[in-house]
């Protein structure tokens, strides 16, 4: 069993370091919240007094952060991961954040001489808790074989995606994806009402015909053809409005950076950033199929 530092036990990084606690690991962790550093402990974790602490014995460090400003500042400031891990450890960023930082921030910890892999998330804080994330992972054939075993304990899939950022590419692509595809369910079933179509009615019919998403059979945003979907809970996230509308800008910045054509998402960036605005942020994402209906 591996000495693990974990640093970031938030919504996300405090139920994936519990399954590494679970597996057998010794996992040392740190958060700068009392109520993360207080679920951590309960789940049976080392807590450390420090990022540095954490990760001075670590084998493998995992970081779970907000975004890329504190991975940079948590790699790279004075007496961070960089200055104090051991050069053998692996690091492991599954925040998901911006490729360009990413990519920077592994160059500077091979300068370091350290083997490191970006390795985002899907499946949110259930698939965290459940121990079945889908791990994309970017970064040398070594560096995904070495992480492997320990991914393999938080997630059920866990691909490599090619080099450095990769990992965040596949991710940020895969979320505009799913964000254009909601927004259209969204319209069709709010069409749909406003025509008069009984709403399972449509159900039943597009998610067997060519109008059938994930989007629509596993999250519908109109209440009741899905049972667990959020829409059913009044909204309750599941994958806030908040979280997807950063993975648009994300999504948006890396377009810009490579001329890539993508107006579809960046209508879609433009209508969450309208829906958060409107008071929708700390909802589900899917909250957007309410919203269309109550703006006309
Ligand atoms: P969160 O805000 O719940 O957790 C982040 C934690 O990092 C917090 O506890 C915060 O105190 C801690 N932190 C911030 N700066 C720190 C520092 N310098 N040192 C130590 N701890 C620090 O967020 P989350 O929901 O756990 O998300 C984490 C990442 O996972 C984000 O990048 C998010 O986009 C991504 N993600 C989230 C979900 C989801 O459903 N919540 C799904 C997929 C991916």
């Amino acid at each position: 069993m591996s000495k693990i530092g974990f640093i970031g036990l938030g919504n996300m990084g405090g139920p994936m370091a519990a399954n590494l606690v679970k597996a057998g690991h010794h996992v040392a962790g740190f958060d700068l919240a009392a109520p993360a550093k207080e679920g951590f402990k309960k789940a049976g974790g080392s807590l450390a007094k420090s990022a540095a602490a954490a990760v001075a014995e670590a084998e493998v460090v995992v970081t779970m952060l907000p975004a890329g400003p504190q991975v940079r500042q948590a790699y790279a400031a004075e007496g961070g991961i960089l200055a104090s891990a051991h050069k053998s450890a692996l690091l492991i960023d599954s925040s998901t954040i911006d490729v360009d930082t990413a990519r920077a921030v592994t160059k500077a910890a091979a300068e370091h001489g350290f083997e490191m892999l970006d390795a985002p998330v899907s499946g949110g804080v259930g698939g965290a808790a459940a121990g079945t994330l889908t791990f994309m992972c970017g970064g040398t054939d070594r560096a995904f074989e070495r992480a492997k075993p320990v991914l393999e304990k938080m997630g059920k899939t866990i691909v490599h995606a090619g080099a450095a950022g990769n990992g965040q590419a596949a991710k940020i692509c895969n979320n505009m994806m799913m964000a254009v595809a909601m927004v259209g369910v969204c319209e069709g079933f709010q069409l749909a009402e406003k025509l008069g179509l009984d709403l399972q009615k449509l159900f039943d019919i597009s998610s067997k015909s060519s109008g059938q998403s994930w989007a629509m059979t596993n999250y519908c945003p109109a209440p009741g053809p899905v049972p667990t979907a959020p829409s059913n809970r009044d909204y309750q996230a599941g994958f806030t409005a908040d979280m997807m509308l950063k993975d648009l800008k994300l999504a948006q910045q890396a377009a810009q950076s490579v001329s890539a054509v993508t107006p579809m998402g960046a209508e879609a960036a433009a209508l969450f950033q309208f829906l958060v605005g409107s008071g929708f942020g700390p909802k589900d994402f899917s909250v957007m199929y309410r919203f269309l209906k109550s703006t006309r």
